[in-house]
């Protein structure tokens, strides 16, 4: 299909893709089996421009949006999402400066962000608090011109190896969800700390990190926004981030879809191409559907939120549970038709199959988006705005 993207837009996605097949494809299976933080692959990335994609002009960025950043991440995604991801979080620890940080912070922070120069994380999880982030245990105390940060924060993405951190903490618990706020923490505040890699079933080669803080004294002038938005601040940047999720997830359904769809025109049984089989026939018309659907979807997401218009929950949850979804079953069904080979590691439809889970769980598991889903269509339905 056609999405009319500009020249600009043609121009990302070509690149990213260049770089997916030249410099990604070839070391996939290597990052995958050693879990190996993908460094020498952001640096080409850095080169490129690629970490400014979504970034305004003036701090250094191409002046792309939501979009630019979906086009980089899908191109990647094909190629494996390990790197994808990692990518892909540094403009989520971007956000919350971009769209609530003062123009010092802006100034101080995006340059170096866009040039690739630092990696950026973005540090809500807690042990206790998943879904429910509400419960976030870790504080930030106000001492003189500074914050003293305590607490863990669990699984987050280029934990330890990102330079910028922006975390959300506890400011003052008696006011619930007012209670919280964001802070920008560099990584040589003392008092901040890194737990070891997690081993994890896919996105191996990504950097999944507790973050630590133990009387981290991070400047007063370092808080996002006011004390308060914390929790603002994290819902506006998911809904900016959770389009990306979702072109992860259409990267890794499409490559399934042209592996399966090669695998079905070599594999022969019964003196004949698996293909010619309408039973496999099927299998891949309705992936094909999915990937081309999920796709539609999230650039129509991204255009939406681009324009500028205010209410983007809905649209960003809805086109990250559909397109999670969709690669979810897409990854099974190209395993499907691989057969036994499939399931082992010298074919790569098993890899995309072990990536594809993270999808539906992270940036907010597809349960609580369809919790946002429908608490977005109730409200509209009481005010008579629905659809
Ligand atoms: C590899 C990886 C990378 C991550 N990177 C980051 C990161 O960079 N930064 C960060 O802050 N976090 C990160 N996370 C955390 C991630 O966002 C959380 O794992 C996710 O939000 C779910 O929380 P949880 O794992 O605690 O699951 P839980 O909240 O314990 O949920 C368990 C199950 O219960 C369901 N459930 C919970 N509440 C409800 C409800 N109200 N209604 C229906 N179902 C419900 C969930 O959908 C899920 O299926 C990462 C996680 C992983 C695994």
């Amino acid at each position: 299909m056609d999405y009319f993207l500009t020249e600009e837009q043609q121009m990302i996605k070509e690149i990213a893709a260049k770089i997916a097949t030249e410099k990604v494809r070839p070391v996939r299976g290597e990052l995958d089996e050693s879990e190996e933080f993908p460094w020498e692959i952001m640096k080409i990335l850095a080169q490129s421009d690629l970490f400014g994609v979504y970034l305004p002009e003036k701090y250094g960025g191409l002046n792309g949006g939501v979009l630019e950043n979906c086009l980089a991440i899908e191109e990647l995604g094909r190629a494996c999402i390990g790197v994808a991801t990692t990518y892909a979080a540094s403009g989520l620890g971007a956000y919350p400066i971009l769209l609530h940080g003062s123009e010092e912070q802006k100034q101080k922070y995006l340059p170096v962000i866009a040039s690739g120069e630092k990696l950026a994380a973005f540090a809500v999880t807690e042990a206790g608090a998943g879904s429910d982030a509400g419960s976030i245990q870790t504080t930030a105390r106000r001492d003189g011109d500074h914050y003293v940060l305590n607490g863990t924060k669990q699984w987050i993405t280029n934990g330890g190896e990102a330079e910028i951190y922006t975390v959300i903490a506890v400011t003052d618990r008696e006011k619930g969800a007012r209670g919280a706020s964001a802070f920008i923490v560099d990584k040589n505040t003392p008092g901040l700390a890194f737990g070891k890699k997690e081993n994890k079933l896919g996105i191996r080669s990504s950097a999944t990190r507790e973050v630590i803080f133990e009387d981290a004294r991070v400047p007063a002038e370092n808080l996002i926004a006011r004390e308060g938005m914390g929790f603002i601040v994290a819902l506006k940047t998911f809904d900016h981030a959770r389009p990306g999720v979702a072109a992860q997830a259409v990267g890794i359904a499409q490559r399934a879809l042209d592996e399966a769809t090669h695998y079905a025109r070599v594999r022969k049984q019964f003196g004949h191409p698996i293909s010619s089989f309408q039973g496999v026939q099927f299998m891949l018309a309705d992936m094909a559907i999915a990937v081309e659907a999920s796709r539609a979807l999230v650039y129509s997401a991204a255009r939406m939120i681009d324009s500028g218009v205010k209410d983007i929950a809905k649209a960003s949850a809805i086109c990250k549970t559909f397109a999670s979804d969709a690669c979810m079953q897409v990854t099974v069904d190209a395993v499907q038709i691989f057969g036994g080979y499939g399931y082992m590691k010298e074919y790569p439809v098993e890899k995309l199959l072990r990536d594809a889970k993270i999808t539906q769980i992270y940036e907010g598991s597809n349960e609580i988006q369809r919790n946002v889903i429908a608490a977005h269509l109730l409200k509209e339905s009481a005010k008579g705005t629905g659809e």
